[in-house]
């Protein structure tokens, strides 16, 4: 069935942008806010991507430079009006709460030429040439044709270039694990900072924060441990328990991470299990997804019985988006290299300045890669498709070399991607 109902300005627009996650809620802003009629399209009934739907909290300090921030800054401030924010001692300010983040988004995104379609997805291309004329979109029983000077894909998949026939960069055998994140509610947080603040004295790994004015006197922390031996884990002794005992498993001690969530009163959030990304076999892709939750069960199992704190916790949320760190990146007009990088190479108007380091979760004892860097930039045309001239790709799918890309996949940084392809756009369409 084709819609016939829309009106004829509802089929034309400046920009299109599908994927209404980190990214593409950035690029839509600025879009709305530099005057491009601007349509954004999202497969969910939310907004956010990984930052609501895959659970991955906080955004990670990455900016060097406040280049490209408006939506950034826009966002923690519309996140406070709903109490879904809190600033950490080492001032990041970038803790939000995933749930609340949905009603945030939109509040955000409220403009009135900018248009959001839900639960919709792309049916088909109609290419000319160098240039992309129209899309089918396809909302839910109805098929809508949309033309649009500029696409934007912001699927974190490249979903949409596939489609297109973009060329993907293979540049690496290597591939980043997934994670499949999940919350507890229910825990007593006093209590369990109490117990490893003891544990790990020196800090060196848990930090704890509690201050009336950016936390509203409730306390936060993060904690980690892996199996990797380039440092002293604290609680790593009770995770080797927990695997002598038979409630763990080896491989759910490769990566521990846990940080409290803003706005949600006694919830810790998991950055963990990791599970391999099998990106060309959905079978074996499907069969690591329910290895995760049997690895969430007894991560679960596993806390209650060990961490002073968890006797009561329940399981609140399990990600709905798999936590895909790596997955299609796309041949851009300049591929970002590593040594682009490592020698903060300068070009013309950057889309960032960022100093977030390498980070490689690799499935392998003592091979993942933590490097920190000095500030590096982002030219623009790494966010260019090759192969169109009115594509753009953002986001986790951007032209960079894998490493290069381990640095640049965070979501402060991918926001900029967002904003800087709305203003790119914003002054060429003039
Ligand atoms: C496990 C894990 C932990 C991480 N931890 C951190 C962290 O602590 N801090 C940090 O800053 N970064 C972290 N990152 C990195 C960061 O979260 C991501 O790289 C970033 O959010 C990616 O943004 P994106 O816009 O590319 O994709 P996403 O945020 O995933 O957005 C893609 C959007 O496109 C939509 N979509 C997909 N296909 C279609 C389609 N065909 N049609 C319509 N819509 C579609 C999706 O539903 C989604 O809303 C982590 C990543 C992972 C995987």
């Amino acid at each position: 069935m084709v819609y016939n109902q829309v009106m004829e300005n509802q089929l034309k627009y400046d920009v299109v942008i599908i994927g209404g996650g980190t990214s593409g809620c950035a690029c839509a802003y600025n879009c709305a806010k530099n005057g491009l009629k601007t349509l954004l399209v999202e497969k969910n009934n939310f907004l956010g991507g990984l930052m609501t739907a895959g659970l991955v909290v906080p955004i990670m300090k990455s900016s060097v430079e406040e280049i490209n921030c408006d939506y950034y800054k826009e966002l923690i401030k519309t996140a406070k009006k709903y109490n879904a924010q809190i600033t950490y001692k080492d001032k990041n300010d970038g803790w939000l709460n995933p749930e609340l983040l949905k009603i945030v988004l939109e509040d955000v995104l409220s403009f009135d030429n900018l248009e959001i379609l839900f639960e919709t997805s792309v049916l088909s291309v109609n290419k000319k040439s160098n240039n992309i004329h129209s899309i089918v979109l396809n909302s839910r029983m109805l098929s809508i044709p949309i033309e649009a000077k500029y696409f934007i894909d912001a699927t974190g998949s490249a979903e949409f270039s596939i489609q297109c026939g973009c060329e993907l960069l293979n540049d690496n055998n290597n591939l980043q694990q997934n994670s499949l994140r999940f919350i507890l509610g229910n825990v007593n947080l006093d209590e369990f900072c109490n117990f490893i603040l003891n544990v790990d004295k020196d800090e060196n790994i848990t930090n704890t924060y509690r201050n009336d004015r950016d936390t509203n006197n409730k306390i936060h922390f993060t904690t980690a441990c892996t199996w990797d031996t380039n440092k002293i884990w604290a609680l790593d002794k009770y995770l080797q328990k927990g695997v002598k005992d038979g409630i763990l498993k080896e491989q759910d001690r490769a990566y521990f991470q846990l940080f409290s969530v803003a706005g949600g009163d006694n919830q810790v959030a998991f950055n963990c299990p990791r599970i391999n990304n099998y990106r060309n076999n959905p079978f074996m892709y499907s069969r690591e997804l329910i290895n995760a939750k049997r690895a969430i069960w007894r991560i679960y199992t596993f806390v209650k019985r060990y961490f002073p704190g968890f006797q009561n916790a329940i399981i609140t949320n399990i990600a709905t988006q798999t936590g895909v760190r790596e997955e299609n990146r796309v041949k851009t007009k300049y591929i970002f290299k590593k040594d682009d990088l490592l020698s903060s190479r300068e070009f013309n108007n950057p889309v960032l300045v960022a100093n977030y380091s390498i980070d490689v979760h690799s499935d392998k004892k003592d091979c993942s890669i933590l490097q920190k860097t000095n500030s590096y930039q982002l030219p623009i045309e790494s966010l260019m498709s090759y192969n169109f001239d009115n594509l753009f790709v953002i986001g986790k799918i951007l032209g960079a070399e894998f490493e290069a890309h381990s640095a640049l996949r965070v979501q402060k940084s991918c926001m900029s991607m967002g904003e800087a392809t709305a203003k790119y756009i914003a002054k060429i369409n003039i």
